[in-house]
C-alpha cells in the first residue's frame, strides 16, 4: 500500500496552511447566539456550526486538506478509506473536487443514506460483513493491488491541521474565549483545534466531550497511555471509536483542560434543544459538545461554572437519518 512517508506531528503553522488551502472550498461557517441559553447557563455562548459545513459536518476540511497534498502519482492512483459515516463523505467529495479517483470500504448494514450520500459524490464503495470480515485487512489488499493511498478519519497530521481551521475560524471570529467545547472521538477534531487555541488563546480552557459509554480517551488521559475499550453502544456513532491515536493523543494529553462525558439521555435534550430553540438539525454525535457544556456548568444543580464566561461551542455535523432523527425528539 501507498502511504505517505512517515510524517511530523502538527503544528499550528500547518492550520494555517490548511486554512490556505480551503478557502473557497469548504464554508466558513455561521457563528450563532442564543439569548435563552445564555440566560439559562448566566454565560455567553458561541456555537460554531460544522452542521452546516459542506458534507454536513467538518470532516471536509481534514479530508479535504489531506488529499490536496498528494503528489501528482498519489493522485492518480486515488484515495481509499474505511468509514461507515461523515469521513466517508468526506473524502469522496473531497476526491471529486481534486479529480481523483476515490474508494470507500463499508459495512454492508452501513446505513443506506450514507452509503447513497458517499456514492453521489463519486466514490467507489465496496462493502464487508463486520462479523466475519477484518475491514484493514480488505483496505491494505485493494490498496496493495491499486496502489492507493490510505488516509484515515483521524489519526493523521495533514486530516488533524485541517480539522483545526474550525476552531482558527471561531478565534478569528471571536477571539477572548475563556472556555471551549468539543465533540471527541478519535480526537481529530480536538487536537487540530488545539493547536489554534495554544498560539490564538493561550487562556482558552479546552474541554473534549465524549459519550460515557464511550470514555476511552478520559481513561486514557487518567492512564497516561493510550486505553482501547470494547466497541461501545451510544447514539452517537461518529464518537465510537476505540481509541485515540498516536498523533491526537499527545496533543490531547499534553494541552487538553480535561475531558469530560454525557448520557444519551443528554444527548437527545441537546438534539431538542438546538431543533426547538435555535432551529437547527444536529446529529447526536454533533450535539456532544453542546451537552458536555449544559452538565459542566452544573446548571441543574444550581451551580455557576460557567458563569459570566464567553464559551465556544464546535456544533460539529448535522448527518442524521430522518426517522431516526424524528423518533429523538418524539420520544
Ligand atoms: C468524526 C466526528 C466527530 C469526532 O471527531 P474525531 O476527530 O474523531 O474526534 C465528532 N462529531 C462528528 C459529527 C463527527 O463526524
Amino acid at each position: 500500500m501507498t502511504t505517505l512517508p512517515s510524517l511530523p506531528p502538527p503544528t499550528y503553522a500547518d492550520v494555517l496552511a490548511a486554512a490556505q488551502r480551503l478557502e473557497g472550498k469548504a464554508h466558513t461557517t455561521p457563528v450563532v447566539r442564543s439569548t435563552a441559553i445564555d440566560e439559562r447557563l448566566g454565560a455567553k455562548l458561541f456555537f460554531k456550526c460544522e452542521n452546516l459545513q459542506r458534507t454536513g459536518a467538518f470532516k471536509f476540511r481534514g479530508a479535504y486538506n489531506a488529499l490536496a497534498q498528494f503528489t501528482d502519482e498519489q493522485r492518480e492512483h486515488g484515495v481509499l478509506t474505511f468509514s461507515a459515516g461523515n469521513h466517508a463523505q468526506a473524502i469522496a467529495l473531497s476526491a471529486r473536487l481534486l479529480d481523483m479517483p476515490a474508494l470507500v470500504v463499508m459495512p454492508e448494514d452501513a446505513a443506506v443514506s450514507k452509503m447513497t450520500a458517499t456514492r453521489e459524490y463519486g466514490a467507489q464503495v465496496v462493502t464487508y460483513n463486520r462479523h466475519t470480515e477484518d475491514r484493514e485487512a480488505i483496505s491494505r489488499q485493494i490498496a496493495r493491488e491499486r496502489g492507493m493511498t490510505l488516509v484515515p478519519p483521524f489519526d493523521h497530521p495533514h486530516v488533524i491541521a485541517g480539522q483545526g481551521t474550525a476552531a482558527l475560524e471561531l478565534l478569528q471570529e471571536v477571539p477572548d474565549l475563556d472556555y471551549l467545547f468539543i465533540s471527541l472521538g478519535g480526537g481529530g477534531l480536538l487536537s487540530g483545534s488545539l493547536l489554534a487555541v495554544q498560539t490564538l488563546a493561550p487562556q482558552c480552557k479546552v474541554i473534549g466531550v465524549e459519550p460515557e459509554t464511550a470514555n476511552d480517551a478520559q481513561q486514557s488521559l487518567r492512564a497516561g497511555h493510550i486505553v482501547r475499550i470494547a466497541h461501545p453502544q451510544t447514539i452517537a456513532d461518529g464518537a465510537q471509536t476505540q481509541a485515540l491515536g498516536d498523533y491526537t493523543f499527545p496533543l490531547i494529553r499534553d494541552h487538553a483542560e480535561d475531558i469530560i462525558t454525557v448520557s444519551d439521555e443528554q444527548l437527545i435534550e441537546a438534539l431538542r434543544f438546538f431543533a426547538q430553540r435555535m432551529k437547527m438539525v444536529v446529529e447526536p454525535t454533533g450535539a456532544l459538545a453542546f451537552a458536555g457544556a449544559q452538565a459542566f456548568s452544573g446548571e441543574d444543580e444550581g451551580g455557576k461554572l460557567l458563569h459570566g464566561e464567553r464559551v465556544g461551542i464546535i456544533v460539529s455535523g448535522g448527518n442524521v437519518d430522518l426517522s431516526r432523527y424524528a423518533r429523538f425528539l418524539a420520544d
